[in-house]
C-alpha cells in the first residue's frame, strides 16, 4: 500500500490526476492522501511523483511494530498480578505467531497462483 510522506509532497496533484480509480486526495494543507480502502496497487503514483513523496510499504514497518507494541502495552494495563500479565503476554505472541503464519501461507499462495499466470500467459 503506497502511502504520502506529507513533507515530501508538494501539491502538484499529479498523482490525484493519475490515480485510475480516485483514490488519492488534496487535503486541506495541499498534501495527497490515499485512501487505502479503494487504492487497487497500479503503483503510477509512484512514478508520476516528481518528489519521490510517494513512499513504500516497507518503510513504515518500524511503525507498525511500534503500533503492535503500544497495542500490547495498552491491554497489558487491564492485568494485575505478573500471572495474568505472563499468561496475556503469552496470548499475544501466540497471536502474532498465527498472524505470522497467516502470511507466511498467503505469500506461498500468492506465488504459486503468479507462477500459474506466468505459465498460462506462456502457453
Ligand atoms: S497505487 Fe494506483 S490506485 Fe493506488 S493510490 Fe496510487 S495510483 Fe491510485
Ligand atoms: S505527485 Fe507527489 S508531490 Fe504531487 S501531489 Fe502527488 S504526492 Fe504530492
Amino acid at each position: 500500500m503506497p502511502w504520502v510522506n506529507q513533507e515530501m509532497c508538494n501539491g502538484c496533484g499529479a498523482c490525484v490526476d493519475e490515480c485510475p480509480v480516485g483514490a488519492i486526495t488534496l487535503n486541506e494543507m495541499d498534501k495527497a492522501e490515499i485512501a487505502e480502502e479503494s487504492c487497487i496497487r497500479c503503483a503510477k503514483c509512484h512514478k508520476v511523483c516528481p518528489e519521490e513523496a510517494v513512499r513504500h510499504d516497507s518503510e513504515q514497518i518500524p511503525e507498525h511494530v511500534e503500533k503492535n507494541l503500544e497495542k500490547t502495552r495498552r491491554l497489558l494495563e487491564y492485568y494485575d498480578t505478573s500471572a495474568e500479565q505472563q499468561a496475556f503476554m503469552e496470548r499475544m505472541i501466540r497471536y502474532f505467531s498465527k498472524e505470522r503464519k497467516v502470511i507466511e501461507l498467503t505469500i506461498e499462495k500468492l506465488k504459486v497462483l503468479r507462477d500459474g499466470m506466468a505459465g498460462s500467459a506462456a502457453s
